[in-house]
């Protein structure tokens, strides 16, 4: 099976009170092409600095990152704005949409590719009607509920079709019910479009529906008492109070 990401040897700390802490530590970590993978720890882990990461929005101190056989880590930082912008999909838990703008200019404005503006429309009516929200798409972030904005802000990460989806604490924010929504939605879209997705999240009723499920402190080196307070550690079965 091929390798849609491959991590080695990445590193990654932050300055703190003045004195450099390191956050991350990954020897090696890879992922097939068509993996669905959810990532748990404590706060503070880093887990969102590892998304950042794979992303190519935060830059490592050394080691290498390989998305879909493209080396993160040899691009310019402009090559590498190129290639998540039509590579990677990025689904955060605010959401970020856009006030102004409604549904369907949020997720337009995403699209890289210049085809003309009847097809555009047209590839994101068809995303907007499978996320159930054909009737929605003129409306505004406000006139949205928190899922609705969520279904929005998760056909913008797909609307390049990438290769890679990361989601970043997809459910945080929304209640039980809706948050189940979002994970069967996030699930189904990558099986059907083809993603490989990787999710990191406190949701364990998410966490237990993906195939593979780690804590990042199985791969992360970094020892939990060399990073900055936070709260307690948590064991990946044990409820978390946000
Ligand atoms: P998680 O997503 O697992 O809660 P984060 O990746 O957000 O963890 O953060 C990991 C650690 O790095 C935390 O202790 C956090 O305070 C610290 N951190 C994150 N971003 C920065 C930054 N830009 N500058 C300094 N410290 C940071
Ligand atoms: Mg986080």
């Amino acid at each position: 099976m091929a390798l849609l990401l491959q991590i080695r040897d990445l590193k990654k700390q932050f300055k703190v009170d003045g004195r450099f802490v390191p956050i991350l530590d990954i020897p090696q970590w890879y992922v097939e092409k068509g993996e669905h993978v959810a990532i748990t720890g404590p706060s503070g882990s880093g887990k969102s600095t590892f998304l950042h990461l794979i992303s190519g929005i935060m830059s490592a101190d050394s080691g290498g990152i390989v998305v879909d056989g493209q080396p993160l880590h040899n691009m310019t930082e402009s090559k590498r704005d190129a290639f998540r912008a039509s590579a990677i999909g990025y689904v955060l838990q605010d959401f970020h949409l856009l006030p102004s703008l409604t549904a369907r200019q949020n997720v337009e404005i995403a699209m890289t590719s210049r085809l003309p503006h009847k097809e555009r429309k047209q590839i994101v009516d068809s995303l907007l009607e499978q996320v159930g929200l054909a009737d929605r798409s003129k409306h505004l972030p406000s006139q949205l509920s928190r899922g609705q904005q969520q279904r929005v802000a998760i056909v913008r990460a797909l609307v390049n079709q990438p290769p890679l989806l990361l989601a970043d604490e997809p459910t945080g924010s929304l209640d039980w019910e809706t948050a189940d929504e979002i994970s069967s939605l996030l699930l189904d879209l990558s099986m059907t479009h083809g993603h490989t997705l990787i999710v990191v999240t406190h949701d364990l009723n998410m966490a237990d529906r993906f195939p593979r499920c780690l804590n990042i402190q199985e791969i992360n080196k970094v020892h939990r008492d060399a990073l900055p307070k936070q709260q307690g550690p948590l064991g990946k079965r044990e409820k978390v109070t946000l």
